[in-house]
């Protein structure tokens, strides 16, 4: 590699969330020019792009257009126009993730038949169409959209047969329940020479009540043999799909030791959040060099730590106000990351904290703490 960044380079990025505005931090620092689509007039990436363009990232016309104008094209998001895509790789834009991978993402059916076909090992399961077939699963099961789920929404158990009254009715998938110990994932890193890279297993605590990421453990309370194979899972997962950026690969631990692949974020994820304080290389930091051809950085941890979702609490809905976080300042080896959402609502992700401390049960005592101390209201 001769040259480092051409000055020319343009990155576009559709969506412009929390995972876009990181993201655009870490360009920053190699004065790439970006550009950024999202629907939202105060989207939180919207102040730090070189330019925002308005719109809908699943529209055809709109994606082209804005692809058009750049040369290395990205996601925060999944649910974009691949079609578009599609047409601008043609065209000669990079686009990374590739388009045909975002389009098996989106689908968790496709998702399941390529873990089925590459023989990486994912709990079983069935394609539906409707209720009908659903009624001779062996219960209990766990039906979930095929499409347009996230964070929980379009996940549900069905406890027997009569559930299938409440049975979502747009084509899904039916899984087995598994039997889950722990929640882990690795992230994974694929650059345009096929060099890949991880970063160690983390453990994902979730809210059950907002099926979200309450907070996770870095590293993982595991075993090294259950370690080493969650990595040799990730990395097998991203070699099959020859995915070039960052992929987080979620995992269930089962009760009985078993590692099952349950679904993967093909860009920059919650379950790397603690990487820009904890690692050598922040999740951003390596997915702009997977994308821009460049060395991949070191994954390694300088130390462990507890990355805490900071949501909104239940019950309060409008201008945010975030009660206890200068207490929380003074506290050594705590990183508050507000996402600059004016409006809070019951259990939006509103910002995170990173606690990295040598010792992990101290880094968890001091979330605990947290988690008492910082509430997101309503003025
Ligand atoms: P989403 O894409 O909305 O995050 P997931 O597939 O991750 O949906 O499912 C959400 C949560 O539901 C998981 O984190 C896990 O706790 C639970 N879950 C999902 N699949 C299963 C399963 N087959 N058995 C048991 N629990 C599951």
């Amino acid at each position: 590699m001769s040259n480092f960044l051409p000055a020319n380079e343009k990155l576009g990025i559709l969506g412009g969330g929390q995972l876009g505005k990181m993201l655009l931090q870490k360009a920053a620092d190699y004065n790439i020019e970006c550009h950024v689509l999202d629907p939202s007039s105060d989207a939180p990436a919207k102040a730090y792009a070189h330019y925002f363009t308005q719109g809908n990232f699943n529209d055809f016309d709109t994606v082209y257009l804005f692809g058009k104008n750049v040369n290395v094209l990205t996601i925060e998001i999944e649910h974009v126009n691949v079609d578009a895509l599609i047409k601008l790789e043609q065209e000669g834009v990079h686009v990374y993730p590739q388009p045909n991978i975002i389009k098996t993402v989106q689908d968790k059916g496709l998702q399941k038949q390529f873990y089925q076909n590459n023989k990486i090992p994912t709990s079983p399961f069935k394609l539906v169409d409707n209720s009908n077939d659903i009624e001779n699963s062996q219960f209990p099961v766990i039906q979930k959209l095929r499409k347009f789920g996230y964070d929980g929404r379009g996940v549900q158990k069905l406890s027997s047969a009569s559930d299938s009254s409440i049975a979502f009715t747009e084509p899904s998938i039916i899984e087995e329940l598994v039997d889950i110990d722990k929640e882990l994932s690795v992230v994974v890193a694929r650059n345009t020479i096929g060099e890949v890279r991880h970063y160690d297993p983390v453990e994902l605590v979730f809210n059950d009540e907002a099926n979200l990421l309450d907070y996770l453990v870095s590293p993982a309370n595991i075993s090294e043999e259950i370690s080493n194979q969650a990595i040799a899972l990730a990395r097998q997962v991203i070699k099959s799909f020859e995915m070039v950026g960052i992929l987080a690969v979620e995992l269930f631990l089962t009760k009985k030791g078993e590692l099952l692949v349950n679904e993967i974020a093909p860009r920059p994820h919650n379950s790397g959040h603690q990487s820009i304080e904890a690692n050598f290389t922040s999740q951003y930091d390596q997915h702009l060099r997977c994308i821009f051809g460049l060395n991949l950085g070191d994954t390694n941890m300088y130390c462990p730590s507890v990355m805490l979702n900071l949501l909104g609490e239940d019950g309060y809905t409008g201008d945010a106000d975030y009660v206890g976080l200068n207490d929380a300042m003074k506290m050594s080896g705590v990183h508050v990351h507000l996402y600059g959402k004016k409006t809070t609502k019951p259990f939006r992700k509103m910002g995170h904290v990173t606690i990295t401390n040598e010792n992990l049960k101290e880094a968890m005592k001091i979330a605990d703490e947290l988690k008492n101390t910082i509430k997101i209201i309503s003025k």
